[in-house]
């Protein structure tokens, strides 16, 4: 079954006219909600966060361990008198999503639940650039039947999420074009939902965006409400969140950082969208290998990060080539500190490994080309969850209708 990937939430208000059954619907998701994203709580610590009574909250307790998304534990010593309050934690015993990444150069699978925990993944290094699309995906659908496979008797699969390297159409996980894959118009939602059939949610999603909304829940950019998350690798893509909401545009396609054009010289070298000097070709993991006079090669990762193992070593040479990389980088990004005002911006993939020797550049730009106020407010971080942003933020969407109605788990259904 194939749904938007980003629901509309949270969960309405209750109003006045509200039923019981919808009021306690929204409590329900209220509480889970906390859960999920604050970590194992005592009851008390729930009651006192909710305003709820105790009696609701154990009642609201006892129906989400029954959906089989939360489970109690040991109580927690209060030190004070009166009955010990038992630990709420996220359980993944009876639910749980599948994230999937797929990359240029891999295709990740992972099983998380509420908490935002991944329990188990299987990752393939494959080279899906160019690769024929159908041929990643018998791959893909192998891999999913692989880990579902491996689920216990107990578990069941919700939903699957997937973080895709291109212009996704968010209502319906449909790819226009991911230019690193070699994929143009293909039915991406659509042809897992069939694979995985009518009992299994599926969403799709562009892969920066994933990555910013995870770095926004649980990594560098925890506690901000206006932020910019670049990923990198072949490609750059973007994320933006403001006011605390992913910004996805009139239909999705927001946040393509990477396609700003940073270099309209000679020497601008050609983007695979079609278009050249943009900030993806002249920053991305080919343009490195290319300053540092490396050949392009199937080992992406492991050659970016003997680059980077090199610059840290003292050459001299490679910081150099790095810290050019921040410059462009400070270039484009200059743009979307005086646009965006944001607060923080969050480096990811191999940027966050090779923060220390772009930073400088990144700085210099940013003095130059944006406006005094705004670039004194904002900061600029490596990525905290590492190659695991994209992954948490697919996990995340995978949970979205849970979480907004925990009732839906099919656990409650069983
Ligand atoms: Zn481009």
């Amino acid at each position: 079954m194939l749904a938007s990937a980003f629901m509309v939430g949270p969960a309405r208000e209750a109003t006045k006219g509200a039923t019981r059954d919808s009021l306690r619907r929204h409590n329900l998701a209220t509480v889970l909600r906390r859960v999920h994203r604050g970590g194992p709580q005592s009851r008390s610590a729930l009651t006192a966060a909710t305003g709820l009574n105790r009696s609701t909250i154990g009642a609201l307790v006892a129906e989400l361990v029954e959906c089989g998304l939360v489970e109690e534990g040991e109580p927690e010593a209060t030190g004070s008198a009166g009955r010990p309050s038992p630990l709420v934690r996220a359980s993944t015993d009876h639910v749980v999503a599948a994230a999937v990444d797929i990359g240029t150069k891999w295709l990740t699978v992972a099983i998380g639940g509420i908490g935002g925990t991944l329990v188990t993944r299987v990752h393939r290094e494959t080279n899906n650039d160019g690769r024929p699309y159908e041929e990643t995906i018998a791959e893909l659908c192998d891999l999913l039947d692989e880990v579902v496979g491996d689920l216990l008797p107990t578990q069941h699969l919700f939903a699957v999420g997937i973080a895709a390297p291109g212009v996704v159409r968010a209502h319906d996980g449909f790819v226009h074009f991911a230019p690193n894959l070699g994929w143009r118009e293909v039915n991406l939602g659509a042809d897992l939902a069939a694979h995985l059939g009518d009992d299994i949610v599926v969403f799709v999603a562009n892969e920066a965006h994933l990555g910013a909304r995870a770095e926004h829940l649980r990594g560098a950019g925890a506690g901000v409400e206006d932020l910019i998350y670049l990923s990198s690798e072949i490609g750059v893509g973007g994320g933006t969140i403001i006011a605390g909401r992913l910004q996805l545009g009139a239909d999705g396609y927001s946040g393509e950082i990477g396609h700003i054009p940073v270099n309209t010289g000679p020497d601008a070298t050609s983007c695979r969208c079609g278009s050249v000097g943009c900030l993806e070709a002249e920053t991305g993991a080919l343009a490195l290998l290319a300053l540092t006079g490396h050949q392009h090669t199937d080992h992406l990762s492991d050659a970016v990060r003997g680059i980077i193992a090199t610059a840290a070593a003292g050459d001299e040479d490679v910081q150099r080539s790095l810290h050019e990389i921040g410059v462009r980088l400070g270039r484009g990004l200059a743009g979307m500190v005086n646009l965006l005002n944001p607060r923080r911006i969050v480096l990811g993939g191999y940027f966050a490994d090779a923060f220390e020797f772009l930073a400088a550049g990144i700085d210099a730009e940013l003095a130059q080309h944006t406006l005094s106020p705004s670039r004194s407010g904002v900061t600029i971080v490596p990525a905290a969850l590492q190659e695991d942003s994209a992954l948490l933020g697919a996990l995340e969407i995978a949970l979205e209708p849970l979480l907004l109605d925990p009732a839906r788990s099919p656990a409650a259904a069983a």
